[in-house]
């Protein structure tokens, strides 16, 4: 099954059960899904570490907040009518033309210059 086929029958089950869901309601949901991902104890603590990550996603909930971000990614994008394919592509291809730092910030994100 494909990542399409996967989205579509997302986006079914939440038409069917999610009738009166706004793009701000999704948003709203969207951030809570994320931040769920984000307190996870072991992620805050070895964020840093790449291959301390690894183990995140079998030791922790993190891989299945990950999957409720996407249910509100898919949500947003079905309600708005946005070619989420086309839009990845089209948003990679100006990104790699963007100059981006060496190391990430105090944040921990990489934040491509002005
Ligand atoms: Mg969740």
């Amino acid at each position: 099954m494909s990542i399409e086929d996967v989205q579509k029958e997302i986006v079914l089950w939440q038409s069917d059960n999610f009738p009166g869901s706004t793009l701000v309601g999704i948003c709203n949901h969207m951030i809570k899904e994320a931040k769920e991902a984000q307190s996870d104890s072991r992620w805050v603590e070895h964020y840093q570490k790449y291959e301390d990550c690894r183990l995140i996603a079998t030791e922790s909930e993190f891989a299945e907040e990950l999957a409720d971000v996407m249910f509100t990614v898919f949500h947003a994008a079905h309600l708005a009518g946005v070619d989420l394919e086309h839009e990845l592509r089209s948003k990679l291809a100006k990104n790699k033309l963007r100059t981006w730092p060496k190391e990430p910030g105090e944040d921990g994100c990489y934040h491509h210059e002005k």
